[in-house]
């Protein structure tokens, strides 16, 4: 783990170890932190706090979060090779997840000098003006599935808005966290600033409900997200939450279905699809569901599988117990009537038996409301279900608890923007999936999947709270 300023085993020496999901083996012990790890760690961000974090001229956290970002990129592939081996994903898919990591510090470096507040006219005789303050200590509690990316995505406005940091990687992978926090003290930012408590679930619930800290950032799974969101309840300690999804990308029979297919296709190699933005749940027009269907088979049919240090196409699912939720997942699906068009097994070929890797699946006839069509899978799943009408689509695509990002695919503008507005999701995405900029889209859940957006300049909002002057300089 990484506490003031310096790396260190946890107080008790207990370790757990770090398992390479494409072999199923050990690679590293990783040091388990407990109650006293949280104390530490909490002490010296409070301490680097006091000690003027906050009250620095702005300026120059806005170079020391560019050194930063400058460093992630000098070591791209140190990194990727880390998060590659911890994750499972492909090298290529790492090394453009540190690419993003520097791209948060960039974009928060650019506005850590641009914390505005407003001034409000009371009349002659006063003054009055707002004050945006940092909130002093924000516990990050990060997943699995992204963690160098995810760690940047919260960690970067937090600084850059003045706050101290406790970051909690998952244990499944987060090693990259803490060669951030080295690079971190490398590019000047003070000790204690930015502190890194590894571990597992009590680990996370030991930060959650430390009275010491001031704010929570958390991403990951619903159950834990209301954990998280009581513990903070008991300190009155404000939450932004980013709870996955259950995508829909609703195709119509007008659609480009060439590159629906392919982004389609791509958004299930993209890290096994254990990815909370991925859409797929697929709601396809009638007219169009055959010629889709055998579009994106046709693509899934060619992915390679392999170790993502060798970058295949698809790495492995992050761990022994996603793949038997995932697997879960599709033989309920089966059972409810789905039927694999491709997939839907783990991988056969001998050179991937010890890892954990599962057959990119796309599963038709999925029925609205069947387990299948209502659970976030998180592994490499499409679902089909099809539709009549444009009022149909909007009514399944909202049909969830979830509410994260909705994909749209026609070359017709009043659909899209009729499905725009009805949608209840933080993010739409129309005929494309991905963007260079996305930093700076603001990001968060509708419904069950969270509250509070990351990304972007309304991200600041999350990491400040608001203090209003008021100053009454005319006569008694
Ligand atoms: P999780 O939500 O339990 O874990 C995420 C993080 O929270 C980890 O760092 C974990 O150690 C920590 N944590 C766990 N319990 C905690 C507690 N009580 N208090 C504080 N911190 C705690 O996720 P998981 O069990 O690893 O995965 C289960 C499912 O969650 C996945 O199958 C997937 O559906 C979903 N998930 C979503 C995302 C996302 O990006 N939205 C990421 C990971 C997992």
């Amino acid at each position: 783990m990484f506490i003031d300023g310096q790396r260190t085993w946890s107080r008790s020496g207990a370790t757990f170890e770090a398992i390479d999901p494409a072999v199923g083996q050990a690679f590293a012990n990783v040091a388990l932190g407990d109650k006293s790890d949280v104390d530490a760690a909490v002490a010296a961000a409070r301490r680097a706090t006091e000690h003027g974090w906050a009250g620095l001229p702005p300026v120059r956290r806005v170079r020391m979060l560019n050194r930063l970002a400058g460093l992630l990129r000098e070591r791209t592939r140190e990194l990727a090779e880390l998060e590659s081996l911890d994750v499972g994903k492909p090298l290529r898919q790492a090394e453009d997840d540190v690419a993003a990591a520097a791209g948060y510090f960039e974009f928060f470096a650019g506005v850590a000098d641009k914390v505005f507040g407003s001034s409000i006219p009371l009349g002659q005789g006063f003054v009055d003006f707002t004050l945006r303050e940092p909130l002093g200590i924000s516990a990050q509690i990060v997943p699995w599935n992204y963690p160098l990316r995810l760690a940047s995505r919260g960690i970067a406005p937090a600084l850059a808005a003045g706050n101290a940091v406790v970051a909690k990687p998952a244990a499944e992978a987060g090693l990259s966290i803490i060669r951030l926090a080295d690079l971190a003290a490398e590019a000047g930012i003070p000790a204690g600033v930015f502190n890194v408590v590894t571990g597992g679930r009590e680990t996370g619930a030991a930060l959650a409900s430390h009275p010491g800290i001031n704010h929570i950032t958390f991403t990951g799974s619903v159950p834990t997200g209301i954990a998280i969101m009581k513990a903070a309840a008991d300190n009155v300690v404000p939450v932004t939450l980013e709870l996955g999804g259950k995508s829909p990308n609703v195709v119509f029979a007008d659609a480009d279905l060439e590159r629906a297919a392919a982004t389609s296709a791509s958004t299930l190699m993209q890290n096994a699809a254990q990815t909370c933005t991925a859409p797929t749940r697929l709601l396809l027009e009638r007219a169009a569901h055959d010629r889709f269907v055998e579009l994106l088979a046709k693509r899934i049919g060619a992915i390679r599988l392999g170790r993502g240090l060798d970058n295949p196409d698809m790495g492995p699912v992050v761990s022994e117990r996603q793949m038997h939720r995932v697997l879960g997942y599709i033989t309920a699906g089966s059972r409810d009537g789905a039927t694999a068009v491709t997939g839907g097994a783990r991988a056969q070929a001998a050179e991937l038996a010890a890892g954990y890797f599962i057959e990119p699946t796309l599963l038709d006839r999925v029925k609205r409301g069947s387990v299948l069509e209502q659970e976030e899978i998180f592994g490499p799943v499409l679902t089909v279900t099809t539709f009549e009408s444009l009022e149909e689509a909007i009514a399944i695509a909202n049909g969830t608890p979830y509410g994260l990002v909705t994909g749209v695919w026609t070359k017709d503008l009043s659909k899209a923007m009729t499905v725009a507005t009805a949608v209840k999701s933080g993010q739409v995405r129309v005929n494309g999936y991905s963007v260079e900029g996305s930093i700076g889209l603001p990001f968060g859940g509708y419904k069950r999947s969270g509250f509070g957006r990351e990304q972007g300049v309304e991200a600041l909002a999350g990491y400040t709270q608001v203090k209003n002057v008021m100053i009454n300089y005319g006569p008694a």
